[in-house]
């Protein structure tokens, strides 16, 4: 369950769809999706938020998490995630293309 996202700047940059939220197999596997950017390679990315290391797929160096919990998360952590509606409280975000804050997400709808 969860919502479809989709980042998108005026300076070009444009993310695939996230699927945002938690897997039919999160029991199992932990496995929960979040928007993360690479700095280096400029791109938006749904990743797996429960490594505490995800890397980018294109230059291999640790992704961030937009989501300010998931980086601070140094310890193991227990029971389900925090989904907060963090992306519902600011309107524009760090671009990692131009290094700008003006980039947006869309809500497209809802999974399940
Ligand atoms: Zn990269
Ligand atoms: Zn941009």
């Amino acid at each position: 369950m969860g919502d479809i996202i989709k980042a998108a700047c005026p300076c070009g940059l444009t993310s695939k769809q996230i699927y945002r939220g938690i897997g039919f197999g999160y029991f199992e596997t932990g496995y929960f999706c979040e928007p993360a950017y690479c700095d280096t390679c400029g791109i938006v990315e749904g990743k797996d938020a429960s490594k505490s290391f995800s890397k980018c797929p294109s230059c291999r160096s640790k992704v961030k998490f937009y989501n300010p919990q998931l980086n601070e998360q140094e310890e193991e952590t227990t029971g389900e995630p925090a989904f907060s509606h963090y992306l519902a409280g600011k309107k524009q975000w760090h671009c990692p293309k131009c290094k700008q804050d003006t980039l947006k997400f869309e809500n497209l709808g809802c999974w399940d």
